[in-house]
């Protein structure tokens, strides 16, 4: 593939782009919003479509979704269509990212609430990043032959239990059913030297489940718990006895069984009637979840009745994993080497953190990789370490989680160019 002066043009648009770019992250960061209540975030996206004269914006799909169509005037393509999506919400996370433009905001409503609330996953700059990549296509779309969607995902993080949402969500509102996408592109910030772009052949991110374990024995005065039982001992019987799940399923495949939450009912003196665990499971490999699960269930309704308690396990939000193909790598590698530059494309280790961008990547193919963001180098191993003097290494979701604005350009480059390669068929797996 050479360079054509369209990739120059589309590089000269994204340095144009790049301040008001950093402006909207800062913004978005400023007034982040949890899962299902981008409402805010919405209406500056719909708001900058609309004004880049796109061909239909659509709004409040599955909640407040948005998808932007663009229709190149080229003509001569093969009418491939290309959906780059960015996801929209933040967690409920404190933000002591140390920047100006920190979040203060508390959601007082949300269930479960009130909570802090930042872009601790930096959904922030995937947002702006793609509202730049719109400012950017939407100036070259008669050198397009095809259709550029804008895909704006709320609920990335997980709806609360009681809604859906998420990508899944989007499909089934029939946000794809016209034009169908001949590919899905997305990325993520992370913990990884300022501009590299990571990639993995085969799975990315892992299989991930929400699990929701509910105790129940019988509510009691704390003075006599003889006459009750108490879901708490079994509570810890399952805690403890997670540990010993790794070693039923094969170490080769890596799994994580993490309680996050805990849920009681009582107070110092009163037993509770519930306890209530809120974890998540995830799998590297697909196949190990149906196993996982088992398992799980199987622990927390024997040590439960080992304690004269009762355990319902409920499995939710499931989201299958980031499996990127060999030969979409294979077709996209010299788009990500023309943007960040060869030295700067690196293959990354397998996580399992989880995206539910793999319902899209899984239906309609594509990609997806790591935008790296903050003060770091690799090590021999190929590993990110902290940069000496730098901010250290921080990982999504923890409240310190920082990415440099310097490196949004990036971002924009990379799903332009991306979008600009398929669409002339240069980007397109072999077979
Ligand atoms: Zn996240
Ligand atoms: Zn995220």
């Amino acid at each position: 593939m050479t360079d054509s002066p369209v990739h120059a043009e589309l590089d000269r648009l994204a340095d144009l782009a790049a301040g008001r770019v950093v402006a909207w992250r800062r913004h978005l960061h400023r007034h982040p919003e949890l899962s299902n209540r981008e409402e805010g975030t919405a209406r500056l996206i719909a708001g900058h479509l609309r004004s880049l004269g796109l061909d239909e914006v659509r709004t409040g799909i599955a909640g407040h979704g948005v998808v932007g169509v663009l229709r190149g005037t080229a003509g001569g393509g093969g009418g491939r269509v290309v959906a780059l999506r960015a996801d929209t919400d933040a967690l409920p996370v404190r933000d002591l990212c140390g920047e100006e433009f920190a979040s203060r905001v508390v959601d007082a409503d949300y269930p479960g609430g009130p909570f802090p609330v930042s872009h601790a996953c930096g959904h922030d700059c995937h947002t702006a990043m793609l509202m730049g990549a719109a400012t950017v296509l939407s100036e070259v779309r008669d050198r397009l032959p095809g259709t550029v969607l804008f895909v704006f995902q709320p609920a990335e993080e997980g709806p609360p239990v009681a809604e859906s949402g998420g990508a899944r969500a989007m499909v089934e509102a029939g946000a794809f059913a016209g034009p169908v996408p001949t590919m899905a592109f997305g990325m993520h910030v992370t913990p990884y030297p300022k501009g590299y772009v990571g990639y993995r052949a085969g799975v990315q991110y892992g299989a991930s489940v929400l699990v929701r374990i509910t105790l129940t024995g019988k509510q009691v005065h704390g003075s006599t718990p003889w006459q009750g039982v108490d879901p708490m001992p079994a509570a810890g019987a399952v805690l403890t006895g997670i540990g010993q799940l790794y070693r039923q399923v094969s170490a080769f495949d890596p799994v994580t069984v993490t309680i996050g939450h805990v849920e009681d009912v009582g107070r110092f003196n009163v037993i509770g009637e519930t306890v209530t665990l809120w974890g998540t499971v995830r799998c590297a490999a697909e196949s190990g979840m149906a196993e996982v699960q088992d398992r799980l269930r199987r622990l927390a309704e024997h040590s439960a009745a080992a304690y004269g308690a009762t355990a319902e396990v409920s499995y939710l939000q499931p989201v299958p994993p980031v499996r990127n193909t060999t030969p979409w790598v294979e077709a996209a590698l010299p788009t990500l080497r023309r943007v960040a530059g060869p030295e700067r494309v690196a293959e990354t280790g397998t996580t399992l953190g989880y995206d539910d961008v793999s319902e899209l990547v899984s239906r309609f193919g594509g990609l997806y990789v790591m935008l790296g963001v903050q003060d770091a180098v690799l090590d021999a191993d190929g590993r990110p370490v902290p940069e000496e003097g730098g901010r250290g290494l921080v990982i999504n979701h923890n409240p310190r989680f920082y990415a440099d604005d310097d490196t949004l350009v990036t971002g924009v480059r990379l799903h332009a160019h991306v979008a600009y390669d398929h669409l002339t068929g240069a980007l397109l797996p072999a077979g």
